[in-house]
Order: structure tokens, then C-alpha cells, then sequence
């Protein structure tokens, strides 16, 4: 199982590893600063 932490830039679409944002808060392809935590599936849904 990896758990990989991994962003998504807003710009362009592309994962950002955590690793890499421990350097520098910026997205590597486009350099944009808008990066956000793609939703994780841990959360369980109750259909209603
Ligand atoms: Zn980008």
C-alpha cells in the first residue's frame, strides 16, 4: 500500500509529490503556486 502524499496543480493539472514541496511550495511543470490536496477515498460516504 503506498501512501504517497500528492498535490495537484491547479493550473495544469499535474501531480506534485510531496517530496518536492518540501523545497519549494510551486508546481515544477508550470510554476504556479496554486496547489491543492486531491480528495482521498479514506472517507466513507453513506448513500442516502
Ligand atoms: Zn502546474
Amino acid at each position: 500500500m503506498t501512501t504517497t502524499t500528492q498535490y495537484k496543480c491547479f493550473e495544469c493539472n499535474k501531480k506534485v509529490s510531496d517530496e518536492y514541496l518540501r523545497k519549494k511550495v510551486r508546481c515544477p511543470y508550470c510554476g504556479s503556486k496554486m496547489l491543492f490536496k486531491p480528495r482521498t477515498a479514506s472517507t466513507t460516504y453513506k448513500a442516502r
